[in-house]
């Protein structure tokens, strides 16, 4: 297990720390914040790029930036890091979203989830192909199910119990939105307590180039997705979306399998990003959607048409998984312990 933080800062809340507001945002002084982590701070590049560092973890800022780093790994903010009266700051939504998770698990969060039924949600099915490389004659829909069907083994091994949102070349529902959600209710039906949606990602002809493993979490409640330039669609809602009941806990599940899949298949890192995809919004437990690899490029698409990749692929996300188990495991001993 990886221990990214202190366990003397227990019960640390972003409320505790001072803020300022900026664009209508309350951001907090970033060197503040990693004083009570015992985090130590390094200002550099004219006081636009702010390193804090402990004997465990490396965490990178830069002005004007929603991209950081956290122990090399590219993970992507809810909002950009500021500069204010000669200090770095970072948004309160993501100090307790993104910070605090990662290097504090379990926190204050009064539940802590257990580990026991985990849904594989293969992505796609049936008429619907997903992403294709005809010169390579691959489709998501194919690879998506073979690589899910390769880590249902693989977790069961590890003494899981796995439930498949589809184990065959189908749909859940001929309407895309319903199949969707369907998806997400097999979750919520199975009582499980982790959803993972795999599948393989795709860019227009003009970008070919673009490779890599991209990990996504649901976007917390009035905060934006990666690809959005602006607040999106729930700013100001009533309703928050299941799936952000669990956002420390997506956080922190993002970012083991993230660093393992990284680690692991040595792929180029496009980032823990977020987005409100459907599935992750419908889920009541911890949930991911993996972007394994682009089709799109023929490298990669070689590789990943490779039983011998999909089967590194499936072992580094089973891995992932147990890194959180571990974490999970670790914080229930640690409560159990007071
Ligand atoms: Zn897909």
């Amino acid at each position: 297990m990886v221990a990214l933080g202190l366990p003397e800062s227990r019960g640390a809340s972003a409320g505790q720390f001072k803020s300022v507001t900026l664009s209508g945002t309350a951001y907090i002084d970033a060197a503040n914040f990693g004083v009570s982590f015992g985090l130590k701070s390094q200002l550099s590049n004219s006081g636009r790029k702010l390193t804090l560092k402990s004997v465990w973890s490396t965490l990178v800022f830069e002005t004007d930036n929603r991209e950081c780093e956290i122990n090399g790994l590219r993970v992507f903010l809810g909002d950009p890091v500021r500069s204010y009266k000669g200090t770095v700051r970072i948004s309160r939504l993501d100090v307790e979203k993104v910070l605090i998770p990662l290097l504090l698990a379990g926190n204050d969060e009064k539940r802590i989830p257990t580990l026991k039924t985990i849904v594989l949600d293969p992505g796609h099915g049936g008429r619907d192909p997903g992403n294709v490389n005809q010169r390579l004659k691959i489709n998501e829909k194919t690879i998506a199910l073979d690589t899910a069907l390769r880590l249902e083994r693989i977790l069961k091994t590890m003494g899981y119990a796995v439930v498949m949102t589809r184990s065959n070349d189908s749909q859940l529902n001929s309407d895309k939105a319903a199949d969707l959600l369907s998806r997400a209710a097999v979750a919520n039906k199975a009582g499980a307590d982790l959803f993972i949606s795999l599948h393989y990602n795709a860019v227009g002809s003009g970008a070919q180039r673009v490779t890599g493993v991209e990990v996504y979490t649901l976007t917390p409640h009035s905060q934006y997705s990666t690809s959005d330039s602006e607040r999106d669609d729930d700013t100001g809602a009533v309703e928050i979306n299941p799936g952000n009941i669990s956002d420390h806990w997506n956080m922190q599940l993002g970012y083991q399998i993230h660093r393992l899949m990284i680690e692991e298949l040595r792929a180029p890192d496009r980032g823990l990003k977020r987005a409100r995809w459907a599935v992750l919004r419908a889920v009541e437990c911890p949930a991911i959607l993996i972007e394994a690899g682009f089709l799109s490029n023929d490298t990669e698409g070689g590789k990943i048409a490779t039983p011998t990749y999909r089967q590194k692929i499936a072992e580094a996300i089973a891995n992932g998984v147990q890194a959180y188990g571990n974490v999970l495991a670790g914080v229930h001993k640690q409560r159990d312990g007071k």
